[in-house]
């Protein structure tokens, strides 16, 4: 694979030159919804970033192995193994079974996902249905000396992990700094240091989800279930590790350090963070209230939407911007996706129509190199975008008559945008918006190539005026009537 893909790497901090393990395998792993609830458009801004990967990767050739796991036991409330079980919680709350709510959650997300063109991964395991391989694991860390049982819950010993290992080597963070974040032990506290969390966490009477173990009746901590996983499925050491910025400090740090204590090697070479949705700058998440779910934004059912956008609308507004850069969430920037989508769209629907001339005037290699220059530099999603924004530019000229081309360079137009607009950024014609529009149109130009010839003027003429101040024009000639899109 002779490809100069440069990855940005949370690990060492900068972008280096893509070497899988064993190409053209590549091994990737990223951090899966928590089904407890709908997932938010921040949570999906994550999945599209790493299907966009996961699409540039295949499309290099590259064998991808592609594993999203479904959260669907272990989440406490508090992030340092406090507070109520989310599932048995809203299992109460909804008056349901915990899997039925996983069940419910579940299928809420693939059907997001779907509208939203991602790829279905490889593997989707749970952690439910692997249980036993996170008590195995649990069993390892413990025989290494690296964890300690209290009453029948299990934890991680970060200070004597620390002492030979680096603990915070994914953010660089001060084991002062961030002791001085966590609250100090109590008399009720089991663990021995603040920083310590749980492999394995003793079940309370209420505790719903739960399962027998060498240590009793419990269930998994929140991040045992990934290291799990990830060894099952992609061995001890693999490619790609991935998810969103706001797992590194506990959630991925947390995970290397299991991993390195029960394998001795580090999980993942490559660790990838997507940068967060925001709503006026503050992070879009369940607990702060502002979780745009995405069924509102395909329908514009919310007081803060001026009107609904549809599902490649909102793929296409989180493509423009770098996945490792906030992207903010506002009808302005929706309203200014949409347009530049449909710009996008009308201009590709024109590819078939165009008419070649005996020479090129402009070089579309040139513009194919620098396509492939952006998705290199580590998935630059908006500088493809402003790339293809140049072929809209070139087809339409092409299309009035005001550019040549010859037909070898429409071909590679065409292989242009196959290639990047459906194959790599997954967009595609909304399906509703184009079937209903293309369906009426035909019945529009029908009606009025009929008018025409009963020599009724009026009616079509009204046709095209109505047409035209609607931003679409026809264009007639001998083969018949072709419609375009402002
Ligand atoms: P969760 O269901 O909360 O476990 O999150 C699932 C994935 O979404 C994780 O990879 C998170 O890092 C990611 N995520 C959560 N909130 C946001 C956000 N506002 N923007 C982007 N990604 C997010
Ligand atoms: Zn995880």
């Amino acid at each position: 694979m002779d490809t100069q893909l440069q990855v940005y790497n949370t690990l060492t901090r900068q972008k280096e030159v893509f070497k899988p393990i064993n190409p053209p395998l590549v091994g990737m792993y990223v951090c899966g919804p928590t089904v407890y609830s709908d997932v938010h458009l921040g949570n999906c801004r994550t999945f599209v970033s790493f299907d966009l990967i996961y699409r540039y990767l295949q499309h290099l050739g590259y064998k991808v192995r592609y594993v999203r796991n479904i959260t669907d036991a272990g989440h406490l409330e508090g992030d340092r193994d406090e507070g109520d079980d989310k599932f048995t919680k809203k299992a109460k709350l909804e008056q349901l079974e915990p899997m039925e709510i996983v069940q419910k959650y579940t299928l809420g997300f693939h059907d997001v996902m779907r509208l939203l063109n991602t790829l279905p991964p490889s593997i989707e395991p749970t952690a439910t249905g692997h249980i036993t391989e996170q008590i195995e694991m649990v069993k390892q860390i413990l025989d290494s000396g690296f964890a300690y049982e209290v009453n029948g819950t299990v934890y991680f010993d970060v200070e004597k992990y620390a002492e030979a290992n680096n603990y915070t080597i994914l953010t660089n963070r001060q084991i002062e700094e961030m002791l001085a974040n966590t609250r100090e032990l109590g008399g009720q506290d089991e663990k021995k240091g603040r920083l310590d969390f749980a492999l394995w966490i003793k079940a309370k009477p209420e505790h719903l989800m739960r399962w027998p173990s060498p240590w009793g009746w419990g269930f998994p901590g929140w991040h045992i279930e990934c290291s799990a996983m990830s060894k099952k499925y992609l061995g001890d050491t693999f490619d790609i590790h991935g998810g969103g910025m706001d797992l590194a400090a506990t959630h991925h740090t947390n995970e290397i350090a299991q991993s390195q204590a029960c394998n001795h090697s580090q999980p993942a070479n490559y660790w990838m963070h997507t940068n967060m949705l925001t709503v006026n700058g503050t992070r879009m998440s369940k607990s702060a209230g502002n979780g745009f779910l995405p069924g509102e934004l395909f329908t514009g059912n919310h007081p803060l939407l001026n009107r609904a956008y549809s599902p490649m609308t909102v793929r296409f507004f989180m493509l423009q911007a770098h996945y490792r850069s906030t992207l903010d969430f506002s009808n302005e920037a929706l309203e200014a996706s949409d347009k530049g989508f449909k710009r996008l769209m009308n201009a590709v629907a024109l590819l078939d129509k165009l008419k070649p001339a005996a020479v090129s005037e402009v070089d579309i290699a040139a513009l194919k190199e620098r396509a492939y220059a952006a998705m290199n530099d580590d998935f630059n999603s908006p500088v493809l975008i402003a790339e293809l924004f140049e072929a809209v530019r070139i087809i339409n000229s092409v299309y009035d008559g005001k550019l040549n081309l010859k037909q070898e360079d429409i071909d590679a137009l065409v292989q242009l945008v196959n290639t990047f607009v459906f194959e790599v950024l997954g967009l595609n014609y909304d399906d509703q918006q184009s079937d209903d529009l293309g369906g009426l149109m035909d019945l529009l130009i029908q009606i009025r190539t009929e008018a025409k010839q009963n020599q009724d003027y009026a009616t079509s003429d009204k046709i095209r005026m109505a047409l035209d101040s609607l931003g679409i024009q026809l264009k007639d000639s001998k083969e018949g009537t072709t419609w375009t899109k402002a």
